[in-house]
């Protein structure tokens, strides 16, 4: 019998392990499959060369549970070691430095495992005692037991087995109870062992009789060992990529279609996406794709290495070339996994084209269920954007799609404004805002239907990268002044009649919380609407934005501005103005006198005061300035009221401004019910 002592450089590297392990102890497991599969494809590799001559017999890897004896055996027949192979491997631990090292990464210790060859030294997260049985292939090799309890030191010695390969028996210590009952480990195999390339099997197939579920004679395989990602597309059937989604995912619907990936050069990768319906709801789950490497699962927290909004997919990714046993950040950091990442999109893109290209009704027809995902690639990605931009679609509101370019031709002639800017006119809820989207179209305008989720990053963007573009929603402005162009008509009336006009109305809006209005007129022409409410475009982006962002509360708490705007060329308009003016003219126009005549004086008193030197002098001017100035309020107030009281006794203002509102959804409430009465005793 040998005795030793470990080649760890630091004595006490299982403490160490133990701690800073535990979040998760579960690893062990795959670790040591792993190895027993590598074991299992090397004594393979060996018989294909030749180098191995012997009966390869049954090459499984069995995982058995013994609660009575406390423990858990996993055999395989592959390679096996002998005396030299145990200590060249398993006794000299190659890397020094082993506590400080884990010491400085205590959080992201699991992802060292195996990484720095202490794969099999993650038997000791959950044992009390490790004990190896293995016979080599080698001809006439003498098999051979170590064990080490958890202590620097080990013992080693010949053995009788006969059958080649290697059995490692974990003595499970009596925290770790849970990795004697076979559920647990049935459980732990079938989320890291399920696609192996070796069969694995753990008990038996079990069947129910007699009221309880019995062990058959049939070992219990719990692995499918060609998935289907190893395998060539050609052989493949659209119903074999249908139930692989779903045994991945049981219960959800079918994905609209997956994309199979395949690269050997400059990295190695396979894997299959698949796209789920995304019904334009972003859901960012990070365990919609799982990473494999060679068929062992590592882990479904893909950030990093498949792009952000690839997120959405669902699938599996299997590399080799990944370097999974390091900390997230480094992996973010790495080129090859940046290459990964930079392939990975553009295969998608790749396929979204070719199905954009060779069937274009049916991609249309998918649309609404993937413009969430192309759109948040597009924003995320650059690379990304630059492919989509030929299969990107904008849908008009009477569900017509066109592609960027299709759309700056269908609307250029007739949407570009006096500045030589081409405004894309778009929608976010067809129905509340049906009357702006009629009087766009009536104005030969197409509207967009923009109301996705991730529509208003989409259109900062888009107003960004495309020349000479903005967009406007469609309530933001009276259909006549969406698009402004040079030979648009002023509003025709005197300024007599507009101060009539905006005073009659001011006085009569409503008074809504953490709302204002402001009076606007226009000439928008006999058949529009009397009264439009819209909102400006940037104001409402900005309040928008500051919903999103706390630093920009400062807009947040800004009340909410909207115009309402008069048409004076609209009939029952035009007699409002008439009469108002006919009421109200002879009380206004001498006041418009003596405040006109005050603001004289006023300008001269300022004038000699500018002159002036003295002080003094310069004083008793500002007072007489602010007797006047005051004068001119009252004359105003005067005025205001004048026309308030006039207002008040022409029900049909109210009524203009309440369809209005009603139009554009902001009446509600008290005043809705105050609209139907007056609606009801004007009839
Ligand atoms: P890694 O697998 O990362 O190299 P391990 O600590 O898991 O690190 O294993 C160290 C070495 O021990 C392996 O590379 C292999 O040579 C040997 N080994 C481990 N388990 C087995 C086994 N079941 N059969 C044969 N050799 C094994």
């Amino acid at each position: 019998m040998t005795k030793g002592t470990i080649g760890v450089t630091t004595e006490n590297i299982f403490p160490v392990i133990k701690k800073f392990l535990y979040s998760d102890h579960e690893i062990f497991l795959r670790e040591l499959v792993s190895n027993a599969i590598d074991a299992t494809q090397k004594l393979k590799t060996l018989a294909s060369f030749g180098e191995f001559k012997g009966e390869l017999g049954k090459m499984e890897v069995r995982v058995k549970v013994d609660k009575e004896a406390g423990t858990l055996t996993i055999s395989d027949h592959g390679i096996g070691m002998d005396a030299d192979d145990i200590e060249k491997y398993i006794n000299q631990i190659a890397f020094s430095g082993a506590e400080e090292f884990l010491e400085k990464y205590k959080d992201t210790a699991n992802s060292i495992i195996g990484h720095f060859g202490l794969g099999f030294y993650s038997a000791f997260m959950v044992s009390k005692k490790v004990v190896i049985r293995s016979l080599s292939y080698k001809k006439g090799a003498q098999a051979v037991e170590w064990s080490c309890d958890g202590s620097p030191e080990f013992e080693m010695q010949p053995i009788e087995k006969d059958e080649r390969g290697t059995d490692i028996i974990l003595y499970i210590d009596d925290d770790n109870k849970e990795f004697l009952e076979q559920t647990r480990i049935d459980a732990l195999l079938k989320k890291y062992c399920r696609f192996l390339p070796v069969p694995v099997i753990s008990g038996k197939v079990q069947e129910w009789k007699d009221g309880k579920y019995v062990d058959t004679d049939k070992d219990n395989v719990v692995n499918a060992t060609e998935p289907l990602w190893t395998r060539k597309p050609s052989e493949l059937t659209d119903k074999d990529y249908l139930e692989f989604y779903h045994e991945l995912r049981p219960g959800e619907e079918d994905p609209m279609f997956w994309i199979h990936l395949n690269v050997d050069y400059p990295f190695n990768l396979t894997g299959i996406l698949y796209f789920p319906k995304i019904h334009n709801n972003i859901d960012i789950r990070q365990n919609r794709i799982q990473l494999y490497c060679n068929q062992v699962y590592v882990t479904d927290q893909v950030e990093g290495v498949v792009p952000e909004f690839m997120m959405l997919m669902q699938g599996v990714i299997d590399s080799p070339d990944i370097p999974l046993n390091v900390s997230r950040s480094y992996l973010q950091a790495d080129q090859q996994v940046k290459k990964i990442s930079s392939y990975i999109s553009k295969k998608v893109a790749e396929k979204l084209d070719k199905m954009f290209r060779e069937d274009r009704k049916s991609f249309e027809s998918k649309w609404q269920d993937i413009e969430v995902f192309i759109k948040y690639g597009m924003l995320t990605d650059p690379k990304f954007y630059e492919a989509a931009r030929k299969f990107f679609l904008l849908r008009d509101v009477n569900d017509n799609y066109y592609t960027l370019e299709e759309y700056r031709t269908l609307v250029e002639a007739n949407q570009t404004d006096r500045e030589q800017t081409v405004v894309y006119v778009y929608s976010n809820d067809a129905s509340t805002q049906y009357a702006y989207i009629r009087g766009a179209e009536e104005k030969g305008y197409n509207v967009l239907l923009l109301d996705g989720q991730l529509d208003q990053h989409l259109i900062s963007m888009l107003e960004s990268k495309l020349e000479k573009t903005r967009f406007i929603r469609v309530d933001s402005e009276t259909a006549d002044r969406l698009i402004p162009k040079s030979d648009d008509r002023d509003a025709g009336i005197s300024s007599l009649e507009a101060e009539i006009l905006t005073g009659m109305f001011s006085s009569q809006l409503p008074q809504i919380k953490d709302t204002n209005f402001i009076v606007e007129y226009s000439a928008a022409g006999a058949q529009a609407a009397p009264a439009t409410v819209t909102q400006d475009e940037m104001m409402r982006r900005m309040k928008e934005m500051s919903a999103m962002q706390p630093a920009m509360s400062f807009y947040g708490n800004m009340p909410t501005m909207y115009a309402m705007v008069i048409n004076t060329e609209q009939p029952v308009v035009k007699k409002i103005i008439e009469a108002g003016k006919e009421a109200l003219e002879s009380d206004l126009v001498p006041l418009r006198e003596s405040v006109d005549a005050l603001n004289k004086e006023i300008e001269d008193l300022r004038k000699q005061m500018a002159e002036k030197k003295e002080e003094a002098e310069k004083s008793e001017l500002q007072s007489q300035v602010d007797a006047k100035e005051k004068e001119v309020s009252g004359k105003r107030k005067e005025q205001e009221k004048a026309i308030k009281d006039y207002a008040e006794t022409q029900p049909k203002l109210k009524q203009i401004i309440d369809l209005a509102l009603l139009q554009s959804g902001l009446l509600k409430g008290e005043s809705l019910s105050e609209f139907i009465k007056r609606s009801i005793d004007l009839l």
